[in-house]
């Protein structure tokens, strides 16, 4: 019954280009996804290990790229202390970064949200309420995502495209409803765990630690040492010979990217 109600749901949101192909749901104690790729825990995780530019379901943790590009993502907000400081010094060193954007949050901030896309940054979406969608039924996923969807294409002015799952957990279900609603699903290569308290120095440290080109840096913006080390992240990178680009920029040049 339920896999006859999730492929409606399915045949309903997506084009005819889009064949979904739900699996049942997984029954208690089996994995809803394999092992090797089965999703974070939580946002400060680390990505599985090894894990490939893209998931058994299209999902994307790093991009195969030759040039020295990588991205600076933050996810949730706006927040009306942390945000406009963030746009600050992003605007400073001439850096866009993508903003996965909460819509509880934008229905509160929406000045906010507007001035992201002003400064030529990039939004993404978090869905409304910021509740793990593995939790929730199909239906409560899709209008998740289809809230916040439909609030950040009136605030921004176009569709958004990208998606990143709360606290990363993911399944089979959320990222083919994500698809069927338009969007990839978009994770991380590296972390710098900044949603704990540490130190500036230390989030700068992760950063330059584990960059690579193609990688794409999950921060957070509500934290204010994130905002203290972005200086210094941006210039020790540029050192290295990276250039910042949005995701989508990211996503534009990888010449393996797989049809959708
Ligand atoms: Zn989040």
């Amino acid at each position: 019954m339920k896999l006859v109600l999730a492929l409606a749901l399915c045949l309903t949101l997506t084009s005819a280009a889009f064949a979904p192909q739900l699996p049942p749901r997984p029954q208690p104690g089996q994995p809803a996804v394999t092992a090797a790729h089965r999703g974070p825990t939580d946002e400060d995780e680390a990505p599985p290990a090894g894990a490939s530019a893209y998931g058994p379901y299209d999902e994307v943790w790093r991009v195969h790229t030759l040039r020295k590009d990588i991205a600076l993502t933050f996810d949730d907000g706006p927040y009306p202390f942390y945000t406009p400081l963030l746009l600050h010094v992003l605007d400073r060193s001439n850096v866009h970064a993508t903003f996965f954007v909460v819509g509880r949050s934008a229905q509160s901030f929406p000045e906010l949200v507007m001035r992201i896309v002003a400064d030529g940054d990039e939004l993404g979406n978090h869905t409304f309420n910021h509740i793990a969608l593995t939790k929730l039924s199909d239906r409560e996923i899709q209008r998740q995502i289809a809230l916040d969807g439909s609030l950040l294409r009136r605030l921004g002015g176009e569709p958004v495209s990208l998606f990143r799952p709360p606290h990363g957990r993911f399944n089979l279900h959320v990222v083919v409803i994500a698809r069927a609603l338009g969007y990839r699903t978009i994770f991380w290569s590296d972390s710098a765990n900044d949603v704990k308290d540490i130190p500036p120095s230390l989030i700068v440290h992760r950063v330059l630690a584990t960059a690579s080109p193609g990688g794409i840096i999950l921060l957070h913006s509500g934290e204010y040492r994130t905002i203290e080390a972005l200086p210094t992240i941006i210039d020790g990178l540029r050192a290295r010979g990276y250039r910042f680009v949005t995701v989508s920029q990211l996503l534009d040049e990888a010449p393996d990217l797989p049809d959708r």
